[in-house]
């Protein structure tokens, strides 16, 4: 069975900026964790263009901040798909300007990324003009001949191949976000929303998808790593809590989880004690305490503790136990395509009672397929 949990830290965490005469800006950074050996991740700005009262280009229906901001997010998601992916890609760190339709002045931008320190700066906008007639993707560095340029170069490849809009080339401009940043950074205008075919292709289904595959496969060919999807597979929410004579608790799966397939299988290994269960949550929640250890979703949820007791000894740090959550399983318990599934396992040593903390592995969330 393939290792497949503890592939990378996902946490996140919302700071807010106070700015003077303007509504906080909030900041949303993704904290990769570092896997081994492998470096630090690369830390990432992913500005969204505009935003609240400034709409930035309007046309053919579509409003540029709208489409700048669903761009962004989906990159996020990518980057951070992507930091605990394992089979392929890069690991990256992600902060934004805004994750919300928020008013953020450029200042601000610059400022965050250049306080983080970001390593690299990408800036997502759409372009507009006067006539309806001029149209294509065009990205922008501030100057030729620079790491920023050579981002910039990458962007405007993958964004040509993603959307085979008219190539208007890479470019540079003096734009105070491209000025101010004090790392490469690049800005991106995938089309003209003012040009009826660019903003066709902008809207149709898909276009948010393949605008923010084109900037991961850009920033990912930047850096030297080969265009990679990051694979759907489970991610870490929690860590251990309490580890007890020298047994590390660790949770592992297989197969795909679906409601039609049934050779999803979820695994604990250096099982420990007598007392022990795989718990499985329904939806995300707060944390729940429970006898010392912390779960790490709570609420109103469907747990399904499975038990087992078969002939572990106390103490036991080798046991291994397994259960296989069949379709069968997912229906009887509610799952539909779409669901999210989170499962963690605990134990408690009987020898040690009442004292005994309970012990708890990582958290691995998974999404049902059909
Ligand atoms: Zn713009």
């Amino acid at each position: 069975m393939q290792r497949l949990s503890q592939l990378g830290r996902s946490a996140t965490l919302v700071a807010t900026l106070g700015l003077a005469a303007v509504a906080a800006v909030q900041l949303e950074t993704t904290a990769g964790a570092a896997l081994g050996g492998s470096g630090a991740p690369r830390r990432i700005f992913v500005d969204a263009g505009h935003g609240g009262t400034d709409p930035g280009a309007i046309g053919n229906g579509i409003v540029e901040k709208e489409l700048n901001l669903e761009v962004a997010l989906r990159l996020r998601d990518l980057l951070e798909a992507d930091t605990e992916d394992t089979s392929g890609g890069g690991e990256w760190e992600v902060m934004m300007t805004r994750t919300t339709d928020a008013s953020v002045p450029l200042s601000s931008r610059t400022n965050a990324a250049n306080n983080w320190p970001a390593d690299r700066f990408v800036s997502i906008h759409h372009n507009a003009f006067g006539s309806s007639i001029a149209s294509g993707t065009e990205t922008f560095s501030f100057a030729n001949g620079t790491a920023g340029a050579d981002l910039r170069d990458r962007l405007q490849e993958e964004l040509l191949s993603a959307m085979g809009l008219v190539d208007r080339g890479p470019k540079t401009a003096n734009f105070f976000v491209l000025r101010e940043t004090l790392m490469p950074a690049a800005l991106t205008e995938a089309g003209f929303l003012s040009n009826p075919g660019d903003a066709a292709a902008l809207s149709a289904p898909g276009a948010v998808e393949a605008l923010a595959l084109a900037h991961l496969f850009g920033i990912q060919r930047h850096y030297g790593i080969p265009p990679h999807i990051p694979v759907d597979g489970p991610s870490t929410y929690c860590f251990p809590k309490t580890a007890s004579a020298g047994c590390v608790p660790s949770i592992e799966a297989a197969g795909t989880p679906s409601v039609s397939q049934s050779d999803f299988v979820v695994a604990c290994d250096q099982v420990l004690s007598q007392q022990f269960g795989m718990l499985f949550w329904g939806r995300q929640g707060l944390e729940l305490p429970l006898l010392g250890g912390f779960l790490c979703v709570g609420g109103p949820l469907m747990r399904t503790p499975v038990q087992f007791s078969n002939g572990l000894g106390p103490g036991n740090c080798s046991g291994r136990l397994e259960l296989q959550m069949d379709s069968g399983f997912l229906s009887a318990n509610g799952m539909l395509p779409g669901d999210e599934i989170f499962c963690q396992w605990w134990y408690r040593d009987p020898g040690l009672l009442p004292a005994t903390p309970v012990g708890l592995s990582d958290g691995l969330r998974f999404t049902v397929l059909p």
